[in-house]
């Protein structure tokens, strides 16, 4: 098999950069090691950047998002039992963001690649990247029992966190940047109207906890446990009720339960790769760079590395100069360390760690105090939160 770009891996960042390269007349092939059915139901993000919306509306991948997506213009802090809304077109000139799940922009790309894009192959593994650093990388692969190859001009690796890709730059090349935190999210998803019309995130000495939702009859909500934890553990009253206390307030404001329908705990990591490049393997999303969810920045990420890389591509085959691909890896990583700083701000903020004195406590209330007295705080945050530009 041959192809222009050799895409593995078939989440957000695969998918879409299939769509805007053959959008642009460029072939490309996907390979993705798992069922079309598990990555359709993967429960993973839900807010997507004002910039991730628009790119789905140019790409001509947004009218289901477009009619079911629900346009958010804030979220709400929650400390000290008080609640205090941060109003992003207000502080933004005009800003807001789209809960919109990852799994339905996943289903709405998979139905745009079958119906009119390249190929996409299910339960097609890839083994091995070879020959990054020549003119013609191939990528190895798994499919239907049989090991193929997949000869490219261009690999770009979207195989996630535990993916391949990476494993192709050679150590002397590669720099990795981490941090791991003593704390983990316990997440359900609930069979209940949200409780609130935007999502909310509370601090509370007993540990951190964010409303959510999927859908006006979906909520989808986290509490921050120990990083160790079984989420078998927790029973559904147990999980209810501690939300409860975390999220409690002075006013009326109650928490609507509903039947559990999934629980999982997701860990929490930030984590970077330099360079994003290597001859001509690119990686994007979540195989170059990890955040933690409190910022819901992974996902909007993976979107921009797709974009800059297809633009870059373009713009080497209309004016033969490589020197956006050149650029690549720093263009993203410009904007992947400020997603990583604002994920991080937002993580110490609103988690108590296990070691933490009272000091740090009182430390994060005056932060969270600052944002909601401070007009440019609150911007700072707002700015953040709505996306950053692709060139930032
Ligand atoms: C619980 C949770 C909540 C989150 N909330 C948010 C949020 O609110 N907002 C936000 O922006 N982000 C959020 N994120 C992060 C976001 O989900 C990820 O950043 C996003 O999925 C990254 O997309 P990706 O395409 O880079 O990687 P992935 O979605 O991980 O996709 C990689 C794909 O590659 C495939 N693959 C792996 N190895 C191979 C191989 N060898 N061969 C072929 N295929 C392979 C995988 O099966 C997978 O389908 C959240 C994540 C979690 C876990």
């Amino acid at each position: 098999m041959r192809t222009t770009v050799g895409i593995i891996g078939a989440g957000p960042a695969g998918l879409l950069l299939a769509r805007l390269l053959h959008n642009a007349g460029i072939d490309s092939v996907v390979l993705e090691s798992r069922d079309r059915s598990y990555v359709e139901h993967r429960q993973r993000a839900g807010i997507l950047e004002q910039g991730t919306v628009d790119v789905l509306r140019e790409a001509g991948a947004a009218e289901r998002m477009d009619r079911e997506g629900l346009r958010h213009d804030g979220i709400e802090l929650r400390f000290d039992r008080q609640r205090h809304r941060v109003d992003f077109p207000g502080l933004t000139g005009g800003r807001s963001v789209t809960v919109y799940a990852q799994t339905e922009v996943c289903k709405d790309l998979i139905a745009l690649q079958f119906k009119e894009g390249g190929p996409l192959l299910f339960e097609a593994e890839a083994l091995a990247v070879e020959g990054a650093g020549s003119d013609r990388p191939r990528i190895r692969f798994r499919h239907e029992g049989r090991e193929d190859v997949l000869e490219c001009e261009y690999v770009v690796g979207c195989d996630g966190f535990w993916g391949v890709a990476r494993e192709a730059f050679p150590e002397s090349l590669s720099r990795v940047f981490e941090r791991t935190y003593p704390y983990a999210w316990l997440g359900i998803l609930a069979d209940v109207a949200p409780s609130h019309d935007e999502l909310v995130y509370a601090r509370h000495d007993r540990g951190f906890a964010l409303l959510s939702m999927r859908s006006p009859s979906v909520s989808r909500l986290y509490l921050q446990v120990p990083a160790d934890t079984d989420a078998e553990d927790w029973t559904d009253e147990a999980i209810w009720d501690e939300l409860e206390r975390r999220l409690e307030t002075d006013d009326d404001w109650r928490l609507a339960r509903g039947p559990i329908t999934q629980k999982s705990v997701t860990p929490m990591r930030s984590y970077v790769h330099e360079p994003m490049r290597h001859g001509r393997l690119f990686l994007a999303g979540d195989a170059a760079h990890i955040v933690p969810p409190t910022g819901a920045k992974g996902l909007n990420l993976a979107v921009g590395d797709v974009v800059t890389f297809a633009r870059a591509l373009l713009h080497e085959r209309d004016t033969g100069s490589p020197e956006l691909l050149d650029a690549y890896s720093a263009t993203c990583l410009r904007r992947i360390w400020q997603a990583e700083r604002f994920s991080y701000d937002m993580t110490s903020m609103l988690h108590p760690g296990p070691g933490d004195s009272p000091f740090d406590a009182r430390l994060q209330l005056a932060r969270l105090g600052r944002i909601a007295s401070s007009r440019a705080a609150e911007t700072d945050l707002a700015e953040a939160y709505t996306g950053f530009p692709l060139d930032a």
